[in-house]
């Protein structure tokens, strides 16, 4: 099921319910109320019920949420229920801590390959993952990768996006300071932490 009604700024939250839903449960609760989910992800309880809303009932007036039940569903939409496998391209400062990341696998992201220009860097092993010549990213068609992590600099970004594009990658989560022109198949969701922080001082309560 499709659920082409889900506001993007709802989808933007599902995978924080998703971790508040897991620390729930790591606590061992079985229901959970929208004020108590509230509580652990830092969203107005009014929020949560019009963003579950969208995707069917799953609370019980006084008994709240099935933690159970209602994990299944947000991984579900999210296409979360099973492993999805990710190659990181450019294993350099950023890149090397995001290989060494743990934070991934909660959600079931698996960076399964790393691929990288620079000859001393291949074949180096880190966190498991084995460093790869770039000239291998062909491969990660066979390895059914559908999901790319780009930490590389920004002279190379639209190139290397365009050859991803070309192996069936579906997803790029970049890094890099540009903007990647790629189809409409393809979903590319850019992090840049300068451009964040340069809002904050707009934010800042004049002293
Ligand atoms: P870095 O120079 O340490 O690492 C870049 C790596 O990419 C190197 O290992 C290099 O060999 C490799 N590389 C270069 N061309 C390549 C290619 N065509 N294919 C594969 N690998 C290639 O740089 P860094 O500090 O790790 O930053 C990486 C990128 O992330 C840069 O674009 C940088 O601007 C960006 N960055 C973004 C943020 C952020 O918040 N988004 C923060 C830091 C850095």
């Amino acid at each position: 099921m499709r659920y082409s009604r889900i506001p993007d700024e709802t989808i933007r939250r599902l995978p924080i319910y998703l971790r508040g839903l897991i620390l729930a449960s790591e606590h061992g609760q079985k229901n959970i109320s929208s004020s108590n989910l509230a509580d652990y992800v830092g969203v107005y309880p009014w929020q949560i019920r019009k963003d579950f809303s969208y995707f069917g009932d799953f609370g019980t007036r006084g008994v709240g949420y099935d933690v159970k039940k209602l994990t299944k569903e947000i991984k579900r939409i999210l296409k979360l229920n099973n492993e999805q496998k990710a190659a990181l391209i450019g294993v350099g400062n950023l890149g090397m801590a995001i290989l060494a990341f743990p934070g991934f696998s909660i959600y079931g992201l698996n960076i399964t390959a790393a691929f990288d220009v620079n000859p001393k860097k291949i074949g180096k092993k880190i966190k498991k993952i084995t460093i790869e010549s770039i000239s291998k990213l062909g491969t990660i068609k066979q390895r059914k990768i559908k999901l790319a992590v780009m930490a590389v600099p920004r002279k190379a970004a639209q190139e290397t996006a365009d050859v991803l594009v070309k192996m069936g990658v579906r997803g790029i989560l970049n890094f890099s300071p540009s903007y990647l022109v790629v189809p409409k198949k393809v979903k590319v969701i850019t992090i840049d932490i300068a451009m964040d922080m340069a809002r904050l001082p707009y934010y800042m309560p004049v002293s």
